[in-house]
């Protein structure tokens, strides 16, 4: 399998971050990122596709926001992580903003995600991994794995949240089509549901979103990832919410699985991409599944038995003594 690895991704050092009213460390850390790269062995640099291909997703005001906010909260006079404390829900009407703490709340959905000085870097050579698997699998690559970080799930096309700042499966999905591709799968199989990459496509047919998740009824984040958002105008029915109750174990998730795995056989994708989250881990310090390490390559050989050309993204996954061993795990079933 090509693997892709950037240890530009590293300069993502987030500290804290507000979680049950407290501020806790942040559990979104590079040491994630090394022991998968250090689990793994061999990896590539992935090649420097510029900012182009991320426009294509994303917005032009959020990545301009996104290039200068740490700056711009120095210059504010703060020390530490740029963070948000107000927002404008309920669709305020838009308004000229001017002050960092403005722009913050315009561009976040919470308090999880804060703007490190090396946020931006890290969220960009993320993306370039997951195009380089976007342009290995589109090369005759039969898989490939992008070991992106911080994850991108939850990022839309003009939002941060949820520790993720641009969308790396999204925006490989959107080079993918730019390249000829008429119709991408985005399976994501992290805890929490992908709230970003379902904003991203939801109005749209030519890519196939189906999400497996813990429910939003008891979890993050909330808004999102209830079984009846099934996509809006030409993407209705393209839009797939599978939550499962916590506490759920391999037996229960493999039969849901099996489920969605039909509705991405029958769309018959060009290619599938895999936002795999490995905090559906049963030591997940943040999540609550029970699965356990030789699942992930059960759960891989299920999905790669539908025979489609596969681009694996990193998402979340937050116990470090385990993380390395489920994506090899994971990886090993293709
Ligand atoms: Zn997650």
């Amino acid at each position: 399998m090509k693997i892709f690895y950037s240890d530009k991704t590293l300069a993502h050092r987030p500290i804290q971050e507000l979680h049950n009213g407290s501020f806790a460390p942040a559990a979104e850390i590079p040491r994630r990122a090394e022991i998968i790269a250090d689990a793994l062995g061999q990896s590539e640099t992935p090649k420097d596709f510029g900012w182009d291909p991320i426009f294509r997703t994303h917005d032009g005001g959020y990545v301009a926001f996104l290039k200068r906010a740490h700056a711009d909260w120095r210059a504010a006079g703060r020390s530490g992580d740029a963070m948000p404390y107000v927002f404008p829900i309920r669709r305020r009407r838009p308004v000229e903003l001017s002050r960092i703490d403005a722009e913050l709340g315009r561009y976040s959905f919470d308090c999880g995600t804060p703007v490190t000085e090396g946020a931006c870097q890290a969220a960009y050579w993320s993306a370039q991994s997951a195009l380089s698997g976007a342009q290995a699998i589109r090369d005759g690559a039969e898989n490939a794995f992008a070991l992106c970080r911080p994850p991108g799930h939850h990022s839309g096309q003009d939002y941060m949240g949820g520790y993720s700042y641009l969308n790396s499966a999204a925006i490989a999905a959107d080079f993918l089509l730019g390249k000829g591709a008429k119709k991408i799968a985005i399976l994501d199989v992290d805890y929490h549901h992908g709230n970003g990459t379902q904003d991203i496509f939801y109005e749209r047919s030519d890519v196939l979103f189906v999400s497996l998740h813990a429910d939003p009824k008891t979890d993050y984040p909330f808004y999102w990832g209830h079984a009846d958002e099934a996509g809006d105008g030409p993407g209705k029915g393209f839009n797939v919410n599978l939550p499962m109750a916590r506490g759920t174990d391999w037996e229960s998730y493999r039969r849901v699985l099996e489920s969605g795995l039909e509705k991405i056989s029958r769309y018959e994708p060009d290619y599938l991409i895999i936002s795999y989250g490995a905090d559906t881990f049963i030591d997940d310090p943040i999540s609550y599944f029970n699965l356990t390490t030789p699942d992930y390559t059960a759960m891989a050989k299920q999905i790669a038995a539908m025979g489609i050309t596969s681009l694996i993204c990193m998402e979340g996954g937050y116990d470090l003594p385990s993380v390395g061993n489920n994506v090899k795990a994971f990886l090993a079933g293709f």
